[in-house]
């Protein structure tokens, strides 16, 4: 506490910007500043600079890569990018090293992937930073060795979300609920990276009635935790194997493995899911990407079709401006197309553009809420694919992702762009959100054509 507080308040008064306060390392190490005083110098104000600016914009994330002599950061809002300064290299060199050694990381390693978490206070509420620092591939610019930096935020004010919160729909929680109290199986949650997912994860265990059934968590989920849901201390020596024996005997039915990453992780989860049942979260595009993921990392088709139960993914998608959202009527037409109710009478979209005032040509003020983006905020859309026996026979015969999704859409299972429309019809969300999210990249139902040939010149 305390930290740079001095330095922040001669600052404050002199441009009245509000700037982060830092507050130290999440695993409590402390950064020895004394040390590297020269760091400091060159890589405290830029820090502060870009984390305050990220924070104003309201930013999801950010991101620090070299390109040349210059280093390009870019901001995330609500999942759309936007561009931010493009710094010296060298100042974006002593801006990653400065958030390596204040979120407890080793400031000497520049050559491997590090991640640590880092405590800030901005406008008086509190945030989480996790930062990822990764090496850039070599270029001659750079003297010496560049790295790419992600830092992503979390409020970590903002109440421990419920399944409720984020809108897991009841179908999903119901399945969740049967099979994690089966005492076998595998439920994968899956999204992208930077997308939510331990959130989603961690919503999906507390569908779970944790005072009924003992569920335990293995793995590092920095400070969040989960009501009544203890993190198992793994013994020193223990093999994973040894460890889900002993939760057995300490009468555990439900295992909770923070990100799968790992072949051998993977194997042992599977082994230990004929008498328990297992929650394990993944990084994958959609469920049944999410599904291939684990076949790959199992090895055996058929033995992972065997105790996979339930895959659920997310998708975040834009919120509309409650503040400039337009009501409109839809045509009939419209509604039959995109699947809603045909007594539908009002959807929303964006704010039309603003015209520019007739006689002075001045443009009015943009919304304030949104600045004018017509957005704020982010809501997540989910998907299920539960194994059933037609889906358990692709899996097990080396079917590819493709091949799952497809069988998914003929069993009429739930999908993010169906689940979609629910935020449709509460005018959450608008039409245009869900073509810009679902649609395939490349624009909308291009069709594929065959190479045009030029004609000579
Ligand atoms: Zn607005």
């Amino acid at each position: 506490m305390g930290l740079f507080s001095k330095k922040q308040d001669i600052e404050e008064e002199e441009e009245e910007i509000e700037y982060v306060l830092f507050q130290g390392a999440t695993n409590g190490k402390e950064a020895n500043l004394e040390e590297n005083q020269k760091l400091a110098a060159a890589g405290l104000p830029i820090a502060k600079e870009i984390v305050s600016e990220a924070l104003a914009q309201r930013a999801d994330l950010f991101k620090v890569e070299p390109q040349g002599p210059k280093a390009l950061v870019t901001y995330y809002v609500d999942g759309i990018k936007r561009p931010g300064p493009r710094l010296p290299i060298q100042q974006a060199n002593a801006l990653v090293q400065i958030l390596k050694l204040l979120s407890g990381g080793d400031i000497k390693v520049r050559d491997k992937p590090q991640r640590g978490g880092l405590n800030a206070k901005y406008r008086d509420l509190p945030f989480e930073l996790t930062v990822k620092s990764r090496p850039a591939p070599p270029s001659k610019e750079a003297k010496g060795p560049a790295e790419q930096l992600t830092v992503v935020f979390r409020n970590t004010k903002t109440k421990r979300a419920t399944p409720e919160d984020i809108g897991i729909p009841e179908v999903i929680k119901q399945k969740v609920r049967d099979y994690a109290t089966s005492n076998a199986g595998i439920i994968l949650v899956v999204g992208p990276p930077e997308s939510g997912l331990t959130t989603t994860a961690l919503c999906a265990l507390r569908c779970v009635d944790s005072y009924m059934y003992q569920c335990f968590i293995i793995g590092n989920l920095g400070t969040r935790t989960v009501l009544n849901v203890p993190i198992f201390k793994q013994e020193e020596g223990h093999t994973l194997e040894h460890t889900f024996m002993r939760i057995q005997r300490n009468e555990g039915n439900l295992i909770y493995m923070a990100e799968l990453t790992d072949p051998a992780v993977a194997k042992d989860v599977v082994k230990g899911s004929i008498d328990m049942c297992f929650m394990a979260e993944m990084y994958a595009r959609d469920a049944a990407d999410g599904i291939a993921r684990f076949v790959e990392l199992v090895g055996d088709p058929a033995l992972a079709a065997e105790q996979l139960k339930l895959v659920i993914s997310h998708k975040l998608i834009r919120k509309l401006c409650p503040k400039c959202k337009e009501a409109f009527r839809p045509n009939p037409k419209l509604l039959a197309q995109v699947g809603l109710p045909e007594e539908t009478e009002t959807l929303y979209r964006k704010a039309r553009p603003v015209e520019p005032d007739e006689k002075t040509g001045e443009l009015p003020e943009p919304c304030r809420a949104c600045e004018g983006a017509g957005f704020r905020a982010r809501s997540a859309v989910f998907e299920m694919i539960d194994i059933t026996e037609d889906i358990k026979g692709i899996i097990a015969g080396g079917g590819d992702s493709a091949a799952i999704r497809q069988q998914a859409k003929v069993e009429k299972q739930l999908n993010c762009q169906k689940d979609a429309l629910r935020l449709v019809l509460e005018g959450e969300t608008g039409l245009d959100e869900l073509q810009r999210v679902f649609s395939p990249p490349g624009g909308p139902r291009r069709k594929k054509k065959p190479a045009r040939r030029r004609p000579p010149e």
